[in-house]
């Protein structure tokens, strides 16, 4: 008898009648996009994250790529990045003609190892993306140090941890631009969307430029000023979030602290549970508060206990195949494998256990219950 006979999944959304009538609302008003609720967002996430502008587009994906537009990434320019992460963390550098240099991770957090970017630094270095993976921040003092020692910028991919804190200050305070995202699995959602939040009054231009064509004023600028006059200064996109989206994104920052709580007492609970088992949690630092956007565990045997887990009803996956081994880079950039060993054998083994605020506590202890027939199971 498998443990759950309708899936679990790792992770999903949480909308309430509140979230609802707060798009809903908006349905029934003038602006449903480009109106006072994208610019009500936006405050309300730089205030959260502590940073004086926060520029909220269309997806993480896009957050990702006017952060490195707007440090002028281009043809020719090297950027530092982590395999362990999702293929949007390095494809905005190659959008942008510039080059990935993927740098491998640590073994116990599978974050990206101080230690080994300086030997990655070239004359063509331009920056960083940092990427908090699972939720857990990265060193960013390491980090920084080496940055600010070659005069490179950082970018911080918050997707995971944004709603936590690193050494007492909130995921945004910590570099020069973080970005979000709110698809229905991330921290909290907005349908489709993503944030950029940054102190630097020039980035933040360059990004809401950007994000609407590379035009100088968007369509409520025109109205306010009762102009037609608008000039297209650079080549951008259309990257612009709803009124709608950014109504449920308002409301759903409101319980993102109650729901990071959580996730870590889920994740205290496994860890407690997975203690006298052969498996291998990551490692969270002492310095960090983790926001647990996934639950990261090492198997034995991954790929038997993988599918073992999906037929006991518990929705798991994995976090992630390794970026410089997608078939695209592997084509266009010349990667492969024994570039980033420490992420290459962690991939062999990894599995991502279903975290959600909304899980019940029956949900983990049958999670739990999973685990432990699976893994008493398939040892010797
Ligand atoms: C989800 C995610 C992204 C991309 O966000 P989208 O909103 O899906 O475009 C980027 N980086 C990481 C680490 C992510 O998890």
């Amino acid at each position: 008898m498998p443990v759950r006979s309708e899936i679990l999944p790792y992770g999903r959304q949480w909308l309430d009648e509140d979230d609802i009538q707060a798009v809903v609302d908006v349905l029934r008003s003038d602006w449903l996009t480009t109106g006072p609720k994208v610019r009500e967002f936006e405050e309300a996430v730089a205030e959260f994250s502590g940073t004086a502008h926060a520029v909220a587009v269309n997806s993480g994906t896009a957050a990702l790529h006017a952060a490195a537009f707007a440090l002028g990434i281009g043809p020719g320019d090297e950027v530092i990045v982590p395999p362990m992460t999702f293929a949007a963390s390095s494809n905005c550098i190659l959008y942008l003609g510039g080059t990935p240099v993927f740098v491998d991770v640590e073994p116990d957090t599978l974050n990206i190892d101080p230690q080994k970017i300086e030997a990655a630094i070239t004359d063509k270095t331009k920056a960083i993306i940092a990427v908090d993976f699972a939720g857990q921040p990265c060193n960013h003092d390491a980090i920084r140090a080496i940055a600010d020692r070659h005069g490179l910028a950082v970018i911080q991919d918050a997707a995971h941890s944004f709603g936590t804190a690193y050494k007492g200050q909130p995921v945004g305070r910590q570099n020069e631009l973080t970005t979000f995202s709110f698809h229905p699995v991330k921290p909290i959602t907005t349908g489709e969307g993503g944030m950029i939040v940054t102190d630097n009054t020039e980035y933040a231009e360059a990004m809401r430029k950007l994000r609407s064509h590379g035009i100088s004023a968007d369509h409520r600028q025109r109205a306010e000023k009762g102009t037609w006059h608008y000039e297209m200064t650079d080549l951008g996109f259309n990257y612009r979030i709803s009124d709608i989206q950014c109504a449920l994104g308002l409301s759903q920052l409101r319980k993102l602290p109650e729901w990071i709580k959580r996730r870590q007492e889920i994740a205290r609970h496994y860890d407690e549970a997975f203690g006298e088992l052969p498996i291998e949690p990551l490692v969270t630092r002492p310095e960090n508060s983790h926001a647990y956007h996934i639950y990261v565990v090492r198997f034995p045997e991954r790929s038997r206990v993988f599918t073992a887990l999906r037929k006991e009803g518990i929705g798991v996956n994995v976090h992630y195949i390794p970026v410089h081994l997608h078939p695209y880079y592997q084509q266009h950039l010349g990667t492969g494998p024994g570039l980033c060993p420490v992420a290459e054998a962690a991939y062999e083994k990894i599995i991502s256990l279903p975290v959600f605020p909304r899980m019940t506590d029956a949900d983990i202890e049958d999670v739990i219950t999973a685990v432990r027939k699976i893994v008493s199971t398939t040892q010797p």
